[in-house]
């Protein structure tokens, strides 16, 4: 699933593709995309004639700003889910197989949504609207705010007893961080994905969120991991996958210390760990 950094760079490839002409007609394939009731009530009507203003983005969520004949801001609210992704077309480029919304603008582009497997989900609302409901309203820093950092980690979760990944994955904690860099954050930190976050000391959550900042950067930089589907709205894939200390590398040696990486299960979403340099302390806190 896209996280932080694979939004972000299809963000900035939406960007690139600079897409300012007004919105003539919104085509929509029959299939419902993503369940839940905030998801449903799409209203793309309201983006006929809205005229795009910026592309942005919030943790894991991509946000179009748009204006419309009136002079309100619009912002449409994309999910990726598992396989989705925008694709910038010319009129007559055919659809591809799984597309699920087309946005015709004046220039003759199309902007498209597609979605194989229908977990990503689209929405358009008021531009205040749209801040002030599900899932954006609770959203949590994101990682390279000046905000984030480990104090804030230790005031968000320092008393729960949830496992060290799960406090990652939560966005209300921090926004944007899924299963592969939580996993990456955990190792830089030399921390155990399942300690219990009310175990750690203030030294070790500083030291977390410097790891989650640092994977993050280095996702970023690397145009994002592409492990199966993801692309940009160039089509192009991440590069960060051959950078990963351990995420998908169960059974290959560490790349720090040699040891055997091991698979760990937490909930039904596994991951991977380096056995000597994540060590589960036993009794004391760290
Ligand atoms: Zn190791």
């Amino acid at each position: 699933m896209p996280e932080l950094p694979e939004v972000e760079s299809v963000r900035r490839s939406l960007v690139r593709a600079r897409l300012s002409a007004e919105i003539r007609s919104v085509w929509r394939s029959e299939h419902a995309l993503r369940t839940g009731t905030h998801w449903q009530d799409e209203r793309l009507g309201l983006l006929r004639g809205a005229t795009p203003l910026r592309w942005q983005r919030r943790g894991k969520h991509l946000l179009w700003r748009l204006r419309d004949r009136e002079g309100d801001e619009l912002g449409l609210l994309v999910h990726l889910g598992m396989t989705g992704r925008l694709e910038v077309a010319h009129r007559g480029e055919p659809r591809a197989t799984h597309t699920h919304v087309e946005l015709r603008l004046g220039d003759d582009r199309r902007l498209r949504f597609v979605d194989a497997r229908r977990f990503g989900g689209v929405r358009a609302r008021p531009w205040a609207t749209l801040l002030a409901e599900p899932p954006l309203h609770e959203l949590g820093p994101e990682p390279l705010d000046r905000s984030f950092d480990g104090a804030h980690l230790q005031a968000a979760a320092g008393a729960s007893q949830r496992a060290l990944r799960d406090v990652l994955l939560d966005q209300r904690v921090v926004a944007g961080v899924g299963n592969i860099y939580a996993v990456e954050a955990l190792f830089v930190a030399r921390l155990h994905p399942l300690l219990p976050a009310a175990r750690l000391r203030p030294e070790a959550w500083a030291r977390l969120a410097a790891a989650v900042r640092e994977v993050i950067a280095q996702g970023l930089a690397n145009g994002g991991t592409t492990l199966r589907d993801y692309v940009d709205a160039e089509g192009n894939a991440g590069r960060n996958q051959g950078a990963l200390w351990v995420y998908g590398r169960a059974g290959e040696p560490c790349r720090v210390c040699g040891t055997p990486l091991r698979r760990f299960e937490l909930g039904g979403r596994g991951g991977v760990l380096c056995p000597h340099d994540q060590a589960k302390p036993r009794g004391r806190a760290r």
